[in-house]
């Protein structure tokens, strides 16, 4: 059985300045990072009443991985949906679409069903939904109590997909501040998120942004380039939301009045993936 234990903060430089890194990426080699904390509800909960885990996302996602392995640990079904699946990914298994399907994943192409059976759990994309909430406050009441051993003040930044870690952190961090960037749609998109779990605006996360647009999944050179300058300096980060984390913090390095705390939140394996993609494209 899997422990969930409390992740380590380390003390990182970037760019001649120090930052404490929240390093939820080494909860566990098989369940870790924020879909760890995002899906520790169900992880503690007895579901032995249902058969079968049905989601959807992207053929990468590290949601359907950590759901693979989620159903493997409670011997459960694994049907996951995607919307479109390239005869590439198919035919060439890897990353979190390799592992998931050696975790037992049943893969299907086109959209989820509507309607599911007392026996079937069905948990929305990347894991936007109230139950996250459970992990999300251990993660945070984590934070408060190093906070407190360590005499600290600290503002916490991390980027968002569906903006639900963030969210939940900042609902459940009282004297502590959240920064976060958008990485899937636009700002407004995110606040529209955040609304979708939480009434109360005093509640939300800071968003911050850059003058410049980025797109999900898509390659940049200067994504590429933080990375490896990331890597570098000692840790390796994700390619999907972390390189526009940092080039965000970077940008708005001054506004911040306190040592920042960056959540480290996984994501890893996904990384062979976007790898092969950008030294394709740039080596
Ligand atoms: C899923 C994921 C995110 C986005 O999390 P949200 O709670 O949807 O904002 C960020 N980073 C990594 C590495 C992820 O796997």
């Amino acid at each position: 059985m899997i422990e969930i234990k409390p992740s380590i903060v380390e003390d990182f430089t970037f760019r001649g300045r120090r930052f404490y890194l929240k390093r939820d990426d080494l909860i566990h080699p098989l369940f870790s990072g924020n879909k760890a904390r995002k899906f520790h509800y169900f992880f503690d909960k007895d579901l032995t009443s249902y058969q079968k885990i049905i989601s959807h996302g992207s053929s990468q996602s590290n949601a359907m991985f950590s759901l693979s392995q989620l159903a493997k640990l409670k011997k459960l079904e694994f049907d996951y949906y995607c919307s479109h699946l390239s005869s590439y990914v198919r035919d060439n298994p890897h990353g979190n679409y390799k592992m998931a399907l050696k975790n037992g994943m049943n893969i299907y192409e086109g959209e989820p069903p509507q309607i599911f059976k007392d026996n079937e759990l069905f948990v929305p994309e990347g894991g936007y939904f109230k139950e996250a909430e459970y992990g999300i406050k251990i993660l945070a009441n984590e934070i408060e109590q190093w906070v407190k051993d360590n005499s600290k003040k600290i503002d916490i930044f991390l980027p968002s997909g569906t903006g639900t870690t963030a969210l939940y952190l900042q609902k459940n961090l009282k004297d502590i501040k959240v920064y976060t960037t958008c990485c899937v749609g636009d700002s407004e998109y995110l606040k529209k998120e955040f609304f979708g779990l939480c009434g109360d605006e005093l509640q939300h996360p800071i968003i911050l942004n850059t003058p410049k647009k980025y797109h999900f999944a898509k390659l940049y050179k200067e994504f590429y380039e933080i990375y490896k300058e990331l890597k570098i300096a000692g840790v390796e980060f994700d390619m999907l939301y972390d390189p526009k984390g940092w080039i965000t913090l970077d940008i708005h390095k001054n506004s911040f009045q306190n040592d920042i705390m960056y959540i480290h939140q996984g994501g890893i394996l996904g990384n062979i993936t976007m790898l092969k993609r950008y030294e394709r494209k740039y080596n």
